[in-house]
């Protein structure tokens, strides 16, 4: 276990479309070695007061972070926000609004999906998205669940993308507001997964530079999938852009093998760890 990370800043729980509660995740992380982990739910920050009761029985450090939706450039952008100051009226009030954009959305999603035959996902979705908050990954489990597809690759190729019949378009804010509210309420801004968007290198630059200037401060270097010329790739954005380094799991179950909890390898030598931006002692 030595040579893995005990750091992991980017996790889901069943507040958002992870599987564990809250205080489970904490649990398992401690369990797996974690010594300091975020949970970064998608959209909102519902699980901050349990997982922080259980970080404080299993003498882990939380860090209060969201991963926030964006919109840039016709593409969705993930944000995740550390460090945060949870209780914040701005950031209950935007999660609040996600929320609500994400029913919609969802809606949205489900008639499309009945227009090929598939009858009601949002209802399945509803149900399984136990704070309300529903995305692609629930819709991935209906369409899973009802034999429409294998697995989740498949069911996202087949389904839940551009193009396909279970996708529509939201609107999410734009990255420049998403970084303003992540600054306001004291926390680091950080791209997340920066190798995951399908957009070319010269488009990542831009986004890179855009997301410096809006007052971005970091960028995920070990990310999910841990291919090491991905991690090279990443660190050399974090250098060229003197952004801080982040690293987590984007830990959803124990089923998606991409990305298991307390197994992320060391962030390289030579880059400035997020967390030093707010751990000054
Ligand atoms: P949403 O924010 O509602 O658009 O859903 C995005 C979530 O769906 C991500 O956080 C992942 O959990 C999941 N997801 C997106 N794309 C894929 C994919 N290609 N394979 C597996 N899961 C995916
Ligand atoms: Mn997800
Ligand atoms: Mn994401
Ligand atoms: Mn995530």
């Amino acid at each position: 276990m030595s040579s893995y990370s005990k750091i992991d800043l980017h996790t889901h729980s069943n507040k958002s479309d992870g599987e564990l509660s809250p205080y489970d995740l904490v649990a398992k992380a401690s369990n797996n070695g974690i010594q300091m982990l975020a949970l970064t739910d998608h959209d909102t920050v519902a699980g901050l007061s349990e997982a922080k009761r259980a970080a404080v029985k299993k003498n882990i450090t939380l860090i209060n972070g969201v991963e926030l939706s964006t919109q840039w450039d016709n593409k969705t952008i993930h944000i995740v926000g550390l460090n945060i100051a949870a209780e914040n009226i701005l950031i209950i009030n935007t999660c609040k609004k996600l929320k609500a954009l994400r029913k919609e959305r969802a809606k949205k999603i489900s008639q499309k999906l009945s227009k090929v035959g598939i009858e009601g996902a949002y209802e399945y979705t509803k149900k399984i998205a136990v704070n309300g908050n529903i995305t692609r990954f629930h819709f991935a489990q209906f369409l899973i669940n009802q034999n429409h597809a294998k697995n989740q690759s498949d069911v996202f190729k087949k389904y839940l993308v551009k193009n396909k019949p279970g996708y529509t378009s939201a609107n999410w804010p734009n990255l420049s507001e998403t970084i303003n509210l992540i600054n306001t309420i004291g926390g680091v801004a950080v791209i997340a997964h920066p190798l995951r968007y399908k957009i070319t290198a010269t488009k990542l630059r831009k986004l890179i530079d855009e997301f410096k200037q809006c007052g971005g401060k970091a960028i995920e270097v070990i990310t999910s999938h841990n291919i090491s010329k991905e991690i090279t790739t990443a660190s050399n954005y974090a250098k060229k852009y003197n952004l801080a380094a982040s690293i987590g799991s984007d830990f959803h179950n124990e089923s998606v093998s991409w990305n298991k909890l307390g197994e992320l390898p060391l962030l390289p030598e030579g880059l400035i760890p997020v967390w030093k931006l707010w751990d000054k002692e």
